[in-house]
């Protein structure tokens, strides 16, 4: 086994953000589940849902609960189980006679219905506790402020590859409690949000990765980042020194609470900053090919290669998983090429560091489409490489006014629209051979669209129908020669 970058000792210091940890004396760990008993469920999303779908399994009597609508498919799932629902609305009543309360990630700790609870007397359990407590296998989770999906795709894929029984789940797709409603694998890979992270009590991962921390969701947070960091970190909490906690060396949060806190698991620092040499095979000291492009992605298989080490898993398995890893859709997605300008789709970067790697992995001029509802952003670890690649920004928002403010000492051309037609037309004409065109929006989506995904598509759409009409004129032009 290759391990212990850097060793396990605590560094004292001044500083003690254990406070910060928002530990919630309300909380129930998953020792004290009465296994007997009437559940209510607080969201009924893919969490609330899979946590119901899960206790619904196990026998317990199982109400749900919604402030909000309920989306149709998670209805019909809950009628088909015979669960009762109620929604766009909490009748207090109808809870107060459960055992217990789970809670899902999307529902704030602050929310009226849960001290409405807590003062009757109700205790809750998180939906990945909840999950925790049911799972017998080993635990690989992820997390961080970008990359968890890119990461956790590619650990999955890698253990695939070699042949292990293993799911993967979380915040990736299908809920931690649902897989476990019919499967209980040899391993499972969790991506875990920072809100996943806050509901822990005995949850431990044999295995925890932690990318970077950088600021996002500080709504949530009381917008400091110290308490963001907090929950990100308690991914180390209940490791144990049989444990591996895997950690950017580079990020200077997470050194600081690395040396705050007292982690027990062993520690893997992995460098962002090494470009040159890339990844290498222990059997033939040549470099690993890997499907996915730019820095932050070489950082990200890093990371994948130091968990790929520690489970064992032959060099030959590592290298074929890294050249055949094929990302989700939305991350620095290459849609297609017309007239020799590249479009990529990078609708998730949704916050300033995403887009910094985004903008640094592209060659030659870039043609930026950016921008939606701003989550506080500050732009200025932007403005260099603005300055240097960036030769027009299209704003893609309902409003506009601190992207244009903040770069239009950087960029030559700032142009403002709302419709991604008009977007990928505008693009068509400003570019060149050799350009590229990226949707990378540094923000959230919800002004213009559903979601990032929406968004992402949407722009798909428009280049292939550029792609298709320009295609279509080239074959009139032709039949008429
Ligand atoms: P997450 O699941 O944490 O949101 P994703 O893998 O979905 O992360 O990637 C989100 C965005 O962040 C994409 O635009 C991607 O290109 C970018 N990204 C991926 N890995 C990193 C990283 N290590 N550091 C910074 N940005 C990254």
């Amino acid at each position: 086994m290759e391990m212990n970058v850097h060793s396990a000792e605590h560094n004292e210091s001044n500083k003690d953000y254990s406070n910060s940890m928002n530990f919630d004396s309300q909380e129930l760990d998953g020792d004290e589940i009465d296994r007997n008993n009437k559940v209510v469920i607080i969201g009924a999303a893919e969490s609330g849902v899979g946590a119901a779908l899960l206790a619904k399994k196990n026998k317990y009597e199982v109400f749900v609960s919604d402030y909000g609508t309920i989306a149709d498919k998670y209805k019909d799932e809950l009628k088909e189980n015979n669960i009762p629902f109620e929604e766009k609305g909490h009748t207090i009543e109808k809870l107060i006679d459960a055992g217990f309360v789970i809670k899902s990630p999307g529902v704030p700790d602050t929310a009226a219905v849960l001290s409405s609870l807590n003062k009757k007397g109700l205790r809750g359990v998180s939906e990945i506790e909840f999950g925790y407590s049911f799972y017998s296998g080993k635990l690989i989770a992820i997390t961080g402020s970008n990359g968890k999906t890119t990461t956790s795709g590619l650990i999955y894929h890698i253990m695939k590859t070699a042949g292990l029984d293993v799911e993967i789940g979380g915040n990736y797709g299908i809920s931690f409690a649902r897989i476990l409603t019919d499967k209980n694998p040899d391993y499972m890979v969790l991506e875990l949000s920072s809100f996943q992270l806050d509901g822990i009590q005995k949850f431990r991962s044999d295995i925890a990765v932690l990318l970077n921390i950088t600021a996002d969701h500080l709504d949530r947070y009381d917008y400091d980042i110290m308490n963001y960091a907090a929950s990100k970190l308690r991914i180390t909490e209940n490791q144990t020194k049989e444990d591996h906690y895997i950690f950017n060396v580079n990020d200077d949060l997470i050194s600081e609470f690395n040396s705050q806190l007292p982690i027990r698991a062993q520690k893997h620092g992995v460098e962002t900053q090494d470009y040159q040499n890339g990844i290498t095979s222990k059997e033939d000291a040549k470099q690993f090919e890997i499907s996915i492009k730019g820095k932050h992605n070489l950082f990200n298989a890093r990371c994948a290669v130091e968990v790929a080490r520690i489970l064992e898993i032959s060099e030959s398995d590592i290298a074929k998983g890294l050249a055949t890893f094929v990302n989700e859709p939305h991350r620095l997605e290459v849609v297609a090429t017309i007239n020799g300008v590249t479009f990529i789709n990078d609708s998730k970067a949704t916050n300033v560091d995403a887009v910094a790697y985004a903008l640094d992995a592209i060659e030659g001029d870039i043609i930026w489409v950016a921008g939606g509802t701003d989550k506080g952003n500050d732009y200025s670890p932007l403005y260099d490489l603005a300055k240097e690649r960036v030769k027009a920004l299209i704003c893609l928002g309902v409003d506009n006014k601190k992207l244009v403010h903040s770069f239009e000492r950087y960029i030559p051309l700032i142009i403002e629209s709302t419709k991604v037609s008009s977007v990928v037309d505008t693009a068509i004409d400003l570019a060149k051979a050799g350009d590229t065109v990226i949707l990378s929006p540094a923000c959230a989506s919800f002004d213009l669209f559903d979601n990032y995904v929406d968004r992402g598509d949407q722009f798909k759409e428009a280049v292939m129908k550029s792609k298709l009409a320009k295609l279509s004129r080239r074959g009139a032009e032709d039949a008429e020669c």
